[in-house]
């Protein structure tokens, strides 16, 4: 039987793996991963998601050990290193999973008469959702009514028992791209998750009994009251179609809640399908004249976690030491970099990108759209979060204790704001701006482009 390649991306899976089936089914498999840095346009991942990658193909080849295969590892523009990969080797098909990304799309293109596509990367197709006049949708709730009808996703299917090998080439080591982190007073606490798809399902199966209870828990950032799944998610290690059903399973209807972030996600791989340039170009044409503010001493203390508002320092000395920041916490640390200190979103994403575990092209800069009020879909353009209403009302006191220690020897009151406390902590900062005068500059800023 003729040679396949499978060309592996942000599907490191073997369980419900389509592309993979039918490969299998065709012929002998030569299983690749691509490190390319170089297909013009691409965005070059981030250091955070290098490391996840390193120990996301560890764990896939391992697998594929196990059914009588590897993972061929090579580097290089995708769309010419398969070509030269399938002519040298003699395969007659690529099989690969569809992706959005606009570099990817563009490689999928470049490949067309090699290349079968396959689903899998979202709940849906996203040019599959549109309304009765074949329009896609720009605002979240229609796409996920019309998302819904679609509903449930196909059942996952089971990873094959062997999958026949081919000789192929040597290709590279993981070692060879050094994609650990160098820096020793970073990605400390990386170690708590386990990337590979064994450590996805371990992490939806730790899960699944709090499924019901997601809508009170998923906004406390004290609690383990999310998924966590996000890395695994953005990687392909489970598909969402396994979430899914594995979620209404565990809770019926009171999956719903939860089962619509994952609508959310397929949200933003339909926006990065139709507006390719979103984590550059804000939706709405009027903030190409936001008067930002170049402060690079404003944004070395966001990033650091040291503005002196507890709820944000202690989200972003989460994200700087687990790879990960709570939903809640992104919304606020978001709000605070944008409106309270004015510094342009697209610092923020690009901090974000470099420094998340999950760093994904749409929901990252649909978050960071959303957040600013320059999306299509957004929050309004008047809705400032305030740190510190947002720290009480979210209860986030055991949050901040354990992302900012210096605080933790304050009450469960003062925490919040420690400038109300009878004694100042020394160590931790004054506030870098007075929330008050940070709301009324921002909203004049806002009326500026109005
Ligand atoms: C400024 C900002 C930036 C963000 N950047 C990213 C990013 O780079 N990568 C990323 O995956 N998410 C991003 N998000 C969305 C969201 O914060 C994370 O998906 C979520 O916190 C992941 O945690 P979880 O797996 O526990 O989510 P859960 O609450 O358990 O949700 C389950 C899954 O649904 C999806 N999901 C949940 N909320 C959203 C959302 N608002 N938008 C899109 N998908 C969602 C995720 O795949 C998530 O794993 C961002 C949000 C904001 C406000």
């Amino acid at each position: 039987m003729p040679m396949q390649i499978l060309w592996f991306r942000q599907d490191l899976r073997l369980s419900d793996q389509r592309a993979l089936l039918a490969a299998v089914a065709a012929g002998p498999v030569l299983p690749v991963y691509i490190l390319d840095d170089e297909t013009p346009g691409l965005r070059p991942m981030g250091a955070a998601s290098r490391w996840w990658l390193h120990h996301s193909l560890a764990a896939l080849d391992a697998s594929l050990r196990k059914r009588g295969n590897r993972l061929l590892l090579l580097r290089g523009p995708s769309a010419a290193t398969l070509r030269a990969l399938a002519a040298s080797t003699g395969a007659t098909r690529i099989h690969a999973t569809t992706h959005y990304e606009p570099w990817w799309k563009a490689a999928q293109a470049d490949l067309a008469d090699l290349l079968t596509l396959h689903p899998g990367h979202t709940l849906a197709d996203p040019a599959s959702v549109t309304s009765g006049s074949g329009g896609r949708y720009r605002i979240f709730t229609p796409f996920w009514r019309a998302l819904l009808n679609q509903m449930p996703p196909p059942d996952p299917l089971p990873a094959p028992q062997h999958i026949p090998a081919t000789d192929g080439p040597d290709g590279d080591t993981l070692a060879d791209w050094a994609l650990l982190p160098t820096d020793p007073g970073w990605s400390t606490g990386f170690t708590a998750w386990q990337p590979g798809e064994k450590g996805a399902h371990r992490a939806l199966k730790a899960w699944l009994p709090q499924v019901a209870g997601y809508e009170t828990t998923r906004n406390l950032p004290s609690e383990a009251g999310t998924s966590r799944l996000s890395p695994h998610l953005h990687f392909g290690e489970l598909s969402p179609a396994t979430v899914w059903h594995a979620a209404l399973d565990a809770a019926g209807k009171a999956a719903a809640s939860f089962t619509r972030q994952l609508v959310w996600r397929d949200f933003g791989q339909g926006m990065i399908d139709t507006l390719p340039d979103s984590h550059w170009v804000p939706h709405r044409d009027a903030f190409a004249r936001f008067p930002f503010r170049d402060a690079p001493a404003d944004l070395r203390a966001w990033q650091r976690g040291r503005t002196g508002y507890p709820l944000v320092d202690a989200g972003m000395r989460q994200l700087w030491q687990s790879g990960w920041m709570h939903n809640r916490v992104r919304m606020v640390a978001a709000s605070f970099l944008t409106k309270h200190l004015l510094i342009d979103w697209r610092r923020g994403e690009e901090w974000f990108w470099d420094t998340l575990l999950d760093a994904d092209l749409g929901n990252n800069a649909m978050g960071w759209q959303w957040v600013m009020g320059s999306g299509v879909d957004s929050s309004p353009y008047n809705r400032i979060f305030a740190p510190v209403g947002q720290s009480e009302k979210f209860d986030a006191a055991g949050y901040i204790r354990r992302w900012v220690p210096e605080l933790a020897p304050l009450s469960d009151t003062d925490i919040h704001a420690p400038w109300r406390a009878a004694r100042p902590t020394a160590a931790y900062p004054a506030p870098i701006v007075d929330h008050a005068q940070a709301r009324t500059r921002a909203l004049s800023a806002y009326e500026s482009i109005r």
